[in-house]
């Protein structure tokens, strides 16, 4: 299969150095490998999404020398994609409709301890206040709810995945091409059992959304032929999810390559909100391209 890879930033903001470097990273493996780079929107959060921030990322992309194939995916238009998906989960019994807060998540998970709150990678686990209250009250043949968030019974989801090996165990895995936060590489095995309690139940849709991260990312993935992705180690711990997913949709897992973040001087990862190395910054102090490329130590454009 061609390699395929994909940079899928949110319109949320700015591109920063950070970003450039993870499109550049994918963008030059692409052309090592002769195969394909795509650039996807990640647009679902409406609340944020601005389409000046959407033009500011073509621009700033084309400004570094990429280019990629029309029409860009933009996960906007793919609600029905993921409308349908969530139907199928629902139909076979593994979501149910959550009323809680954050404020009732971190209540609940209070009471019987103290110390730190349990979390995964998607943030708090969930304590499943609402899990038996609405399955109870939601029968997965009543249609599904539009307009609540949705959770996942991982549990039952991970146990309907594959048969138990003869110890007992249900594995699931994904290749590592670059390196984990604490150095993972190479064959990733996961347990079902762990993963259940790594991620708890997650919420699949949220209210104000329709969908979530994880459900659009692995449908789109899937849909655009991904063969790697390229991205941060802030998303390593989600490939957990993302695989378990892959599996209960019966979609293909690609492999993964986790890069280093980019820190400021402090050592502090950037995030959306710092402009000082916003692109654009750069871009208006007369930077070039090839001096993004120097910041964040990639090989410099030998002209051909
Ligand atoms: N849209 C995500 C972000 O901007 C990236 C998702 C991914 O690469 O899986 O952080």
């Amino acid at each position: 299969m061609t390699f395929t890879t994909r940079f899928a930033p949110s319109p949320t903001g700015p591109l920063h150095l950070g970003h450039a470097y993870s499109a550049l990273l994918a963008w030059d493996m692409a052309q090592r490998h002769g195969g394909t780079f795509l650039l996807r929107i990640e647009d679902i959060d409406r609340t944020r999404a601005r389409p000046e921030w959407e033009a500011q990322i073509h621009d700033d992309l084309t400004w570094l020398g990429l280019h990629w194939p029309q029409p860009v995916m933009r996960q906007s238009d793919r609600m029905d994609v993921y409308a349908d998906a969530l139907d199928a989960l629902w139909a076979r019994g593994l979501l149910y409709p959550c009323d809680c807060s954050r404020r009732d998540i971190t209540e609940a998970l209070s009471a019987p301890q103290e110390g730190a709150l349990p979390t995964g990678p998607d943030g708090l686990i969930y304590p499943g206040t609402c899990r038996s209250k609405n399955r109870f009250r939601y029968s997965a043949s009543i249609e599904r709810p539009r307009d609540r968030t949705l959770r996942l019974t991982v549990d039952r989801a991970v146990s309907s995945l594959a048969a138990p090996q003869p110890d007992g165990q249900i594995r699931l895995g994904f290749a590592e091409t670059g390196t984990g936060p604490a150095g993972q590489g190479g064959e990733i095995a996961l347990f079902a059992a762990e993963i259940a309690r790594n991620i708890g139940d997650i919420v699949l849709a949220r209210r104000d959304m329709g969908t979530s991260y994880h459900l659009s990312v692995v449908l789109d993935d899937a849909a655009q032929g991904i063969t790697d992705v390229v991205r941060g180690q802030d998303l390593f711990e989600t490939t957990e999810i993302h695989v378990v997913l892959q599996s209960l949709l019966k979609l293909p897992t690609p492999r993964y390559h986790h890069h280093e973040l980019i820190r400021d001087d402090a050592g502090k990862r950037l995030a959306k909100r710092d402009d000082a190395r916003a692109l654009t910054k750069y871009r208006a102090e007369g930077a070039t391209p090839q001096d993004i490329r120097r910041m964040v130590n990639l090989p410099l454009i030998t002209a051909a």
